[in-house]
């Protein structure tokens, strides 16, 4: 099949997919998701994005009704329809289906599951990106992976409009994290990136970079840095499980970091090969 897409059970192409009104998906954004890249028809990374959903869920109050292996088995049987050697799949638990009310009323009503997947294309890894930066207006619980993702989508919109691919958010000098990826520096052959509190997702890709960089000996400080530290970096980039380690040349037209290509290269060469071991690629 080209794509396919999942519904509490039922599965047909995305683009025929219904799905009922009253999913609280639809009125209030009410569940999390999560999303990787698969290769090979392996999904990278597959456990800790099923850990995620999982964590994510319980912090918003819902009890996912299917064990993770049964969520594994259902999501791999979607991988295993469709057609590719790149594919991105992405799956959401909502609180389920019941007439409009903020309240959802005691243990609320079964949670429903969601899936598609389809074709991909990865970016060039050797490439080298444009950012813009923006005020950070999301809420407090950013470390939940929820479908509320309005601010995350107007700033996306902004880099696209500005030709460059992602938006880099702060609050006030505090650099937080991008639309849809963390961002990293490297300073004097050192890793420095945001803490994991309710400011920022708990990347996947993030953490496989700080056991890369453990496993290298190149130090880490997981702590809070500016827009200033940020623009003097030695290098700046940013990570996430379909964009992988993008490097980045310039912010807000301005060039930044490309200092330290044996720190940034080791890192995503080594990321590389993990993920390509992972998936069985030559
Ligand atoms: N931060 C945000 C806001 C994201 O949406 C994402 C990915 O979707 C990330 C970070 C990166 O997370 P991961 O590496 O698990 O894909």
């Amino acid at each position: 099949m080209k794509n396919i897409a999942y519904y509490n059970g039922r599965t047909g192409l995305i683009e025929e997919m219904m799905i009922p009104m009253n999913d609280r998906a639809c009125y209030f954004g009410d569940g999390v998701y999560d999303a990787t890249c698969v290769v090979n028809h392996v999904p990278m990374a597959f456990d800790d994005h099923i850990d995620r959903i999982y964590r994510s869920a319980k912090l918003i109050d819902i009890d996912i009704p299917m064990t993770k292996e049964d969520m594994k088995a259902m999501l791999m049987d979607l991988v295993r329809q469709v057609e590719g050697d790149v594919l991105f799949l992405y799956w959401q638990v909502t609180r389920g289906v019941g007439p409009r009310g903020h309240a959802y009323k005691n243990a609320g009503p079964t949670p429903s599951i969601w899936a598609f997947v389809r074709p991909n294309s990865m970016r060039d890894p050797f490439g080298a990106y444009r950012c813009i930066t923006m005020e950070d207006t999301r809420f407090f619980h950013c470390n939940i992976k929820t479908i509320n993702l309005l601010p995350a989508v107007i700033a996306n919109q902004r880099a696209e409009e500005a030709g460059c691919d992602e938006t880099i958010f702060h609050r006030g000098e505090r650099v937080t994290e991008c639309s849809h990826s963390n961002v990293h520096i490297i300073k004097d052959g050192a890793l420095i990136t945001a803490p994991c509190d309710n400011l920022i997702l708990p990347g996947i890709t993030r953490a496989h970079i700080l056991k890369i960089c453990a496993k290298l000996g190149i130090p880490v400080q997981e702590r809070p840095f500016t827009v200033a530290e940020m623009m003097a970096a030695d290098e700046v980039f940013f990570s996430s499980s379909s964009a992988l380690t993008c490097r980045i040349r310039e912010i807000d037209g301005k060039p930044v970091g490309m200092k330290d290509e044996k720190t940034f290269g080791a890192i995503r060469d080594a990321y590389q090969q993990e993920l390509k071991a992972e998936c069985g690629v030559k």
